[in-house]
């Protein structure tokens, strides 16, 4: 579905009278031209989804050293191991 409206293109000023989205933000719009052209400068990345990491303050039972992030939350604080140990 396009939704029709009159909004202005922020690259290049040209009218844009239709798009194929509502626009929230109507100061940064593109038209599809400048669109593409962005589109073609940056390939679009797909980002992957970034593990949540749960902070706190624990100790590495194997090596004594502070853990402050972990990508799960720890049911037991004992026998939690560091990055480094988890690698060894
Ligand atoms: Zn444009
Ligand atoms: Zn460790």
């Amino acid at each position: 579905m396009m939704h029709q409206g009159n909004w202005t293109c922020a690259s290049c000023g040209k009218e844009i009278t239709e798009l194929p989205f509502e626009p929230r933000d109507t100061s940064n719009l593109n038209c599809r031209d400048c669109h593409q052209k962005n589109r073609g400068d940056r390939p679009e990345r797909r980002e992957r989804p970034q593990r949540q990491m749960y902070k706190g303050e624990w100790t590495c039972s194997e090596c004594g050293n502070t853990i402050t992030e972990l990508p799960f939350e720890p049911r037991h604080t004992d026998g939690l191991k560091c990055r480094d140990c988890l690698h060894k």
